[in-house]
């Protein structure tokens, strides 16, 4: 038998024995070799030890035990998730070398689910960025097309979904980090509701945003990896106390009934353009297919969604500018040499180990968190964000799930966005759901300009991943080509 592609059907081939860990594993270590030096979509594939559990999976297979929902399934890792002895760099020269002493909690869920860790993926530099251009290892390639980007920040691990290298993956969110790559890639990105999946492990951009979340080729694989990583753990403080959702059982109920509302500020109409026409026109579509399944479908007006890119570029390096003060060149990674006292040697040790991105996110951040300045910007992208979450709360009186596209664009062209503000533009539909800590996915929907994919973002309530699911499911089956 030969190897299946998706996550569903490996680990059922695996589990009754026709299919062996090992050859999954060589089918995708061979994927990798064949197109990673064209791609990049990794900073580390890690071969040998995912010879060594796959070969475990199949003694276990052998002796009857059950081994979990993702038997035998090779799982990429965005490469800011700590692994235990296997480099976690950020993609930043200031972590270059660092090994963490311990897993991140979803990677021991992963691995106690029988995943199959195939490596760790390429990203923007502390996932600050959405064309994984800012990796201080160079960027990584769609694999739909290599002269695009693969979005960002979590863009290796989107790519090596697309590619084939692994049928799953892991990335973060903090403003759109999943859904945005996974749109531009044409694969399944989603961000889970705050809380939802543990961060333990996680490097911190932004803690008040963060969160981690599944890849897939498909809604339903999405959906096994969510259940997998998602539950309450008592070492992440923000983790909700409450097992993790069931988002399989209503799956495939369809969606006739349920209210659908199009957020109309994100449609191109309004103030926020820059929308390309062909991502409007997809998106309308997946409207009116979701329509044509018996949703009922309305427009809804969420005003201060304009504002959202604004108060989140303050909000996200104030609290960047927090985190990354504990890379001072004495207890991670990288420090200068030279230096004639700690100040200079922490000042040069930092010039050094952050590149551009990071060092105007610090910059940003401290300026905004700074006495005099406070109220006025981190104070006053406070009070938007509290705007943002009040109105989406009226909006889901109306309506069960919300849809807009996932990015205003399709991949564009390696080095063709320079200016910092252009390529923030790329994330104004996907903060949203971050500055209300709300779950939300993107499904490939069709294509747009240079034949490039489409992805249109469900959005649904706080732990409404149940109904998002099941929305983005209908979306999946009607979608243009059929969707596996
Ligand atoms: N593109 C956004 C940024 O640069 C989002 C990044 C993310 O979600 N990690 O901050």
């Amino acid at each position: 038998m030969s190897v299946p592609s998706t996550a569903t059907e490996i680990a059922a081939a695996v589990s009754s024995g026709s299919v062996s860990a090992s050859d999954v594993v060589e089918s995708h270590l061979a994927a990798i070799d064949a197109r990673e030096s064209e791609i990049h979509a990794f900073n580390t594939v890690t071969a040998d030890q995912a010879r060594a559990t796959a070969a475990d999976i199949d003694a276990r297979v052998a002796a009857g035990e059950s081994v979990g929902p993702l038997a035998g399934v090779p799982v990429a890792l965005k490469d800011n998730m700590c692994t235990n002895g296997i480099a976690t760099t950020c993609s930043s020269k200031i972590l270059e070398g660092w090994e963490p002493p311990y897993d991140a909690t979803v990677v021991e869920r992963l691995r106690e689910a029988g995943a199959v860790i195939v490596g760790k993926t390429n990203l923007d530099e502390f996932a600050m960025g959405s064309s994984t251009e800012n990796s201080a290892f160079g960027p990584s390639r769609n694999p739909l097309d290599t002269s695009k980007v693969p979005g960002g920040s979590s863009g290796g691990s989107a790519a090596a979904v697309a590619a084939g290298f692994a049928p799953l993956s892991i990335g973060s969110d903090t403003g759109g980090s999943i859904r945005q790559p996974a749109a531009l890639c044409g694969v399944v990105g989603m961000k889970p509701t705050y809380g939802a999946v543990s961060r333990y492990g996680l490097i911190a951009f932004a803690s008040s945003l963060d969160q981690i979340g599944p890849f897939a080729k498909n809604v339903t694989d999405a959906a096994t990896m969510f259940e997998v990583i998602a539950g309450h753990d008592p070492r992440d403080s923000t983790s909700i106390p409450e097992p993790a959702a069931d988002v399989h059982t209503k799956l495939n109920a369809g969606v006739e009934g349920l209210r659908v509302g199009v957020i109309t500020e994100l449609m191109g109409e309004g103030q926020l353009q820059g929308f390309e026409p062909e991502v409007i026109a997809q998106t309308r579509a997946a409207a009116d297919a979701l329509a044509a399944a018996g949703a009922t479908v309305g427009e809804v007006s969420v005003p201060s969604v304009i504002y959202g890119l604004s108060a989140y570029y303050q909000i996200a390096p104030a609290e960047a500018s927090s985190n990354l003060a504990r890379y001072d060149g004495v207890r991670y990674g990288h420090r200068a040499p030279g230096g004639a006292n700690t100040a200079a040697m922490m000042k040069a040790s930092r010039t050094a180990g952050f590149g551009a991105e990071v060092k105007r996110r610090i910059m940003l951040g401290t300026y905004a968190l700074s006495a005099g300045y406070y109220d006025a910007f981190y104070g006053k992208a406070q009070r938007v964000r509290t705007l943002i979450i009040d109105e989406l709360a009226a909006a889901y009186q109306n309506f069960d799930v919300l849809l807009s596209p996932t990015s205003p664009c399709v991949a564009f062209p390696i080095g063709a966005v320079s200016d910092p503000l252009t390529m923030y533009l790329n994330d104004t539909c996907t903060i949203p759901s971050n500055l209300a800590g709300h779950p939300a996915i993107s499904v490939p929907f069709g294509t747009g300009a240079g034949d490039l994919p489409v992805g249109v973002q469900i959005l649904a309530p706080l732990q409404g991943e149940a109904v998002m699911f099941q929305a983005a499911a209908a979306l999946e089956a009607a979608a243009p080509g059929g969707q596996s």
